[in-house]
């Protein structure tokens, strides 16, 4: 890289206060920060300015950190843990504008969604902390039936040696906190492979856990050609859980390369608003909006297909499209604008092509549609075909199709026709209504009156089909993913 460049591009970015100098970070093997000349630039998906570099990492480094980590050193107890926890809460709380900076300079997400971002990760923090705490053994009392004994069967859950955690770009903070946070509250080391397109929030996260107190055998972040980081540590045996958040295409070759360990697979969705007849059309109208535009549009719950009852669709269209006005979007680090970029151009070109699609397949765009670099306006399109690219797969952005149904059991089948299953949202007042679609819909997450994204940090989180194995992630069950049980009984 050229030193000179780096230089001007500090000293412009030292001019405007929303902006951060540049960043030149490394990757961290167990604490130590790696010597490296195959140097990562990270950019701004806006406007291109140099964010920040990462030192990247070779296969000699994935080895150092599996051998650290296996080597082990100060074993943490329960009280250990929560203060890490705990601590790294209070040290983001105290960094919480820094981290919403360099979130919103690498991933072109609004400065405001950045700042909630680092709200939703300090929770993490919390319930890990104070999951921590809790004793997680059962007991089985054995003289229970005819073939009982006096005895009592007691469980305990023992750390993992070694997890993998794999993050995406689009909650750079909050995905890499809902690995490593659990892994710490149970006591497995974690290696981190973010997403290259968000390294450095992971960098920074990796040191603020560093300065809570982590050992550091528990934690290296590693970034790298595929080939000689993520492959062969998802491959290698001594690996005991690879824990994926990402993509389809990605997470099934994870799953086909992994062999024989626990592999946890948080992948794509499709989720609908389901908008019935009976529903409060302000509510409604308010949901659709933030579930499609917030995040610009990526997050894996985002709302990417709004279904309307036909006979309400007209006044839904009039009152979404004047909300959808609202979502005004430009440059991430303004506080003013609500909608950012998406991840890059590439992918703001590919949204821009599927609205194309649609088009010529007969819908209509009644708001949006234009592109800039890598800014997507808010869209809403209606009459979109079933069969449109844009509803029967993932579109990562700030598109809002509408497709109108007849009845519940169209709107159930529309709803489960793609290879997703990962959450919902439905809008009605009909309790009846609520509770079929609650039985019917093959999702993980089902939401009343609430957008398809809504959880809390700690609750059961994860989907089916497509979108996952059905195992599920959220602080507590993340928890006992890097963690096996172990039983023993004794005469009672
Ligand atoms: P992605 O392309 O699948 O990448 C995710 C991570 O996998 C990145 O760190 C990537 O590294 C790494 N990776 C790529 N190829 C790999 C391989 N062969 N072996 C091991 N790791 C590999 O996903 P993304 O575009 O970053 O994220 C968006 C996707 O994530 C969307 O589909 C979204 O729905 C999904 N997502 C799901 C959830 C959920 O909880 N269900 C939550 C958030 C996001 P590089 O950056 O180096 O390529």
């Amino acid at each position: 890289m050229n030193e000179d460049a780096t230089v001007v591009e500090n000293k412009s970015q030292q001019n405007n206060p929303n902006h951060l100098p540049v960043i030149n970070a490394r990757c961290y093997v167990a604490g130590k920060k790696i010597a490296s000349e195959n140097i990562l630039e990270v950019r701004s998906p806006y406007d291109q300015r140099l964010v920040g570099t990462v030192a990247l990492a070779n296969a000699s480094h994935a080895e150092q950190a599996i051998e650290a980590a296996l080597k082990g050193g100060q074993k943490l107890t329960r009280y250990d843990r929560f203060s890490i926890l705990d601590k790294a809460r209070q040290l983001l709380i105290e960094r919480r504008d820094e981290f919403a900076k360099i979130i919103s300079a690498e991933s072109g997400l609004a400065i405001r969604e950045a700042i909630y971002e680092t709200g939703r990760a300090h929770d993490v923090l919390m319930f890990a902390a104070m999951e921590s705490l809790k004793d997680d053994g059962q007991i089985f009392s054995c003289d229970i039936s005819p073939q009982g004994k006096a005895r009592k069967i007691f469980t305990t859950r023992d750390p993992l040696s070694l997890a993998l955690c794999i993050t995406p770009f689009n909650h750079p903070l909050n995905q890499v906190a809902h690995k490593i946070a659990p892994a710490i509250a149970v006591g497995t080391p974690v290696i981190l492979k973010p997403s290259e397109k968000t390294p450095l929030t992971a960098i920074k996260f990796t040191e603020l856990l560093y300065d809570a107190g982590l050992p550091h055998y528990m934690l290296s972040v590693l970034l790298g050609p595929t080939n000689e980081i993520a492959e062969p540590l998802v491959k290698d045996p001594r690996v005991e859980i690879v824990s994926f958040t990402g993509s389809v295409p990605v997470g099934k070759r994870i799953s086909t390369v992994a062999g024989y360990k626990k592999v946890i697979l948080e992948l794509g969705g499709n989720d609908p608003i389901i908008i019935l007849e009976d529903a409060d059309i302000d509510t409604a109208v308010h949901l659709a909006a933030e579930g499609s535009y917030r995040n610009s549009g990526q997050r894996c719950t985002a709302v990417k297909r709004i279904l309307i009852h036909e006979n309400i669709k007209d006044t839904f269209i009039e009152k979404f499209v004047a909300k959808s006005k609202t979502y005004t979007c430009g440059d991430p680090s303004d506080p003013a604008t609500v909608v950012g970029t998406v991840i890059d151009e590439a992918s703001a070109i590919y949204l821009e092509s599927v609205v194309n699609r649609a088009i010529e397949q007969g819908a209509k765009i009644l708001l949006g549609g234009k592109r800039t670099g890598a800014l997507m306006e808010p869209t809403v399109i209606t009459d979109v075909p079933r069969n449109a690219d844009m509803v029967v797969h993932e579109s990562f952005g700030p598109l809002a199709p509408i497709l109108s149904f007849k009845n519940i059991d169209d709107a159930i089948a529309l709803s489960n026709s793609t290879a997703y299953g990962l959450s919902s949202g439905i809008i009605t007042n009909n309790m009846q209504h609520a509770i079929r679609f609650i039985k019917e819909l093959k999702v993980g997450t089902v939401n009343i009156n609430e957008v398809p994204g809504y959880r809390i940090e700690s609750s059961p989180f994860g989907g089916i089909k497509d979108s996952g194995l059905g195992v599920k992630e959220g602080v507590i069950e993340a928890m006992k993913c890097f963690t096996f049980v172990k039983t023993f009984s004794m005469p009672w």
